[in-house]
């Protein structure tokens, strides 16, 4: 049960009260910031990813969220999750991973992790999500995509091709559900400081043979003429600004957060 707007110490001014939101791999870094803004907009939170049990209760505490820990390389668990969680109004296809490593060498069960995490599963959320949300009249689709679905960068074919592929399957939800009154778009962040990056420094220092500084300064950040990490919590507030009725007529977009990175 929804506590009142007191008890859950988010703002009496509440934009998406009543709206029940899936924000997956919601348990760390980009989701987590979501989240954190859609639960502070008023709507309810429904958390979903890995991790320690014990930080995961914490999270679904302090947002008074439900949680669903479906691993969704698993079509299966996708399916049980959407059944179990009921209707929603609002879906953040967020969870994802990243591998770094040549093409000739890349290994092949993480070519197939990474298009099941990154891609296939946004296509099972969606499409047993979609026929409520279009009952209802209203809904939101939010795909987090990448600076990686415009432009690529070697060693990661896995994840530019996944990274490619939701823009397009976003743009035909889009389409598919324009007089339906529920919106898709992506979200493009360019390099956040989550652990999905600090995880993917090591592989990089070994494919790029550089050190650890070498590939913040003069890999990552050198691709963002901001020398900014973007922050979490900006594109929580993006994602906000798209669930609101304002942004009604924004679909089948792809929103670059980038620090300038694909404005080069
Ligand atoms: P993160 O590693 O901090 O979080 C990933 C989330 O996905 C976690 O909650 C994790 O538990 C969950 N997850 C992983 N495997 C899962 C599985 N099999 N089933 C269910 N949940 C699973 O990563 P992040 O940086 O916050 O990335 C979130 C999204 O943002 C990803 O789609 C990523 O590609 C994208 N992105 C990240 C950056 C960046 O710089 N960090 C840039 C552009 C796009």
């Amino acid at each position: 049960m929804l506590k009142s707007d007191s008890d859950s110490g988010r703002p009496a001014s509440s934009g998406l009260s009543g709206k029940r939101a899936l924000v997956t791999g919601s348990t760390s870094g980009i989701g987590l910031a979501i989240a954190r803004a859609l639960h502070n907009e008023g709507a309810h939170v429904i958390l979903n990813g890995l991790g320690d049990p014990d930080e995961i209760a914490a999270l679904t505490q302090e947002m008074d969220a439900t949680f669903n820990g479906a691993n969704l390389l698993d079509p299966a668990a996708i399916e049980s999750m959407m059944g179990d969680i009921g209707p929603i109004d609002i879906l953040i296809n967020n969870a994802g991973m990243q591998h770094v490593a040549p093409v000739e060498e890349f290994p092949t069960d993480k070519w197939e992790a990474i298009i099941a995490l990154n891609l296939t599963a946004a296509f099972h959320t969606t499409r047993f999500a979609v026929s409520a949300m279009k009952e209802a009249g209203w809904g939101r689709i939010i795909n987090t995509a990448s600076a990686h679905s415009l432009t690529a960068s070697p060693f990661k074919s896995a994840y530019n091709a996944s990274k490619h592929g939701i823009v397009g399957f976003t743009k035909t939800v889009a389409l598919e559900l324009a007089q339906t009154g529920v919106t898709a778009n992506c979200i493009s962040p360019g390099y956040v400081w989550t652990p999905l990056i600090e995880g993917q420094i090591p592989d990089t220092m070994e494919a790029r043979g550089l050190t650890r500084d070498e590939v913040i300064n003069d890999v990552l950040l050198a691709k963002q003429p901001t020398k900014k990490f973007v922050q979490p919590a900006e594109i929580g507030a993006l994602a906000v600004f798209l669930c609101r009725e304002e942004a009604g007529n924004v679909t089948g977009a792809n929103w670059s957060i980038d620090g300038g990175w694909t404005a080069e």
